[in-house]
């Protein structure tokens, strides 16, 4: 039984691993133009909205409908860092 667990598990983590390989593709390949973010469930995840100019980190854990903030005049990065187990 507990082995069968851990196979799940692993096939949790290989499933989010790769959303987060399509995910950082599609930000890298553009921006939306309108600072917005799709709902999203970030529970599971470390989210950080990160300051490109003074480097300032705010964590977040939900994105619902979240308007990106300014910071030094910019608006944030989202940043997602995989949570180590
Ligand atoms: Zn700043």
């Amino acid at each position: 039984m507990g082995t069968v667990l851990l196979v799940l598990s692993a096939l949790a983590i290989a499933v989010v691993i790769a959303w987060l390989g399509i995910t950082a593709l599609r930000a890298a390949s553009g921006p939306g133009p309108r600072g917005r973010v799709e709902p999203e469930d970030v529970e599971e995840l470390d989210v950080y909205l990160v300051c490109g100019e003074c480097g300032t980190e705010l964590r977040i854990t939900r994105l619902g409908e979240l308007q990106v903030p300014r910071h030094c005049g910019e608006p944030m990065r989202l940043e997602r860092r995989s949570r180590e187990a």
